[in-house]
């Protein structure tokens, strides 16, 4: 809330420039961080579209109860399950898994299931699988009053982490999984960041970002090993009648690496690269001979924020001259009509010394500092 005040007054304060200086308002990007804090050159997320039980707009549907024609049995057969009454798709058993004809990686899925009449017991009873990237199973199985292995239990990660509760619903109700997975991020053959999963059961948490181990198996510890950047999403027939509904994927970018938002294993020659695009693009925009001085002084302030090569700094340093000079001729009262600009580049240069992008020394933050100070342009009337 104070914070919200606080960015509330600055923009006010500096409404003459605040559209020039708004770019640096919070701190300037660094190694890890494309963008500046609050930075108004960053992309806009999407917009989607959302209503209640439906795939969101941006999803790809993988099944909606009338097609199985986004899944196939094998490398080129059609799928060998089927859908049944009320738009579900069943298990055939012994026909084998089904996997997804596109492939994907890091994702958002969302997916029903059913189990069928309690028969058998442990991992006997209402088995399937889902398997991200056809390498990660996040287990399916009948645990409502079935006693099994606890990291083979449904919504385990399977032969790695049970879940946080046991949320099974009783045979044959419909039972989610929302799921977000994130594949394991690799240097070569190290491992950079081994991956996530989280998982919500029924609307309960039930994997809280674990990150992996390794990839399924059975019985034994299988370590990682790098695979495909998009592989195809698996289902298991375990030889039992489960059913599904409403599949849907969502394609997210990394958390772990990624370029725009950062992450702890991103590549910082990816962001050092963005920034320097980002500088040259709104460089080429700036109209520097059109606009104001204090106007472009701001957007040279704000760009040398991503990148203060020469080719950035030496424009800055003639233009602050400029500036320097321009109201080097003004008396008190024309200083009190420019305090907006005269300020706001102030604040500008604070946060450049700040981020450590330009000296502690840095002559137009003192120089408008002492005029500031001098004109008694701060005190408030
Ligand atoms: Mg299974």
């Amino acid at each position: 809330m104070k914070l919200a005040k606080t960015m509330v007054a600055a923009m006010a304060m500096g409404t003459a420039a605040s559209a020039v200086f708004a770019g640096l308002y919070g701190d300037t990007p660094d190694a890890k961080h494309a963008w500046s804090v609050h930075d108004m050159n960053r992309p806009r997320p999407p917009v989607i579209t959302v209503e209640p039980g439906k795939a969101p707009s941006d999803a790809v549907v993988l099944f909606d109860g009338t097609s199985m024609d986004a899944w196939r049995s094998g490398q080129d057969d059609a799928c060998k399950w089927k859908i049944v009454e009320g738009g579900a798709l069943e298990v055939v058993p012994k026909t084998g898994e089904i996997h997804t004809k596109d492939a994907f990686g890091d994702c958002q899925l969302h997916l029903e299931f059913a189990t069928p009449p309690a028969e058998g017991s442990s991992q006997g009873r209402g088995n399937s699988g889902v398997f991200l990237m056809g390498m990660h199973e996040i287990q399916v199985l009948d645990c409502f009053d079935n006693d099994t292995y606890p990291d083979g239990q449904c919504s385990s990660v399977y032969a790695e982490n049970p879940p946080l509760v046991n949320a099974c619903r009783k045979p044959g109700e419909w039972q989610t999984y929302d799921i977000v997975f994130h594949q394991p991020i690799w240097d070569g053959e190290t491992v950079k960041h081994p991956g996530t999963v989280t998982v919500i059961h029924n609307g309960v948490l039930t994997q809280d970002n674990w990150e992996f181990e390794g990839l399924s198996t059975h019985c034994q510890r299988k370590p990682l090993k790098p695979y495909a950047a998009k592989l195809p999403l698996r289902l298991q027939d375990h030889g039992n009648r489960m059913r599904f509904r409403n599949i849907w994927i969502r394609e997210i970018p990394s958390r772990y690496a990624n370029t725009t938002h950062g992450g702890p294993a991103v590549n910082e020659a990816d962001v050092a690269a963005l920034r320097a695009k980002t500088a040259a693009k709104l460089f080429e925009a700036a109209n520097l001979a059109d606009a104001s001085k204090p106007a472009a002084l701001g957007r040279m302030l704000e760009i040398l924020g991503y990148d203060k090569a020469d080719t950035y700094m030496k424009p800055t340093l003639e233009l602050a001259d400029a500036y320097l000079k321009e109201l080097a001729g003004l008396d008190k009262p024309k200083l009190q009509d420019r305090k907006g600009d005269i300020i706001g580049l102030r604040n500008a240069c604070n946060v450049l010394t700040r981020n450590k992008v330009v000296a502690d020394d840095f002559k137009l933050k003192a120089e408008l500092q002492r005029i500031i100070s001098e004109n008694g342009l701060e005190k408030k009337k």
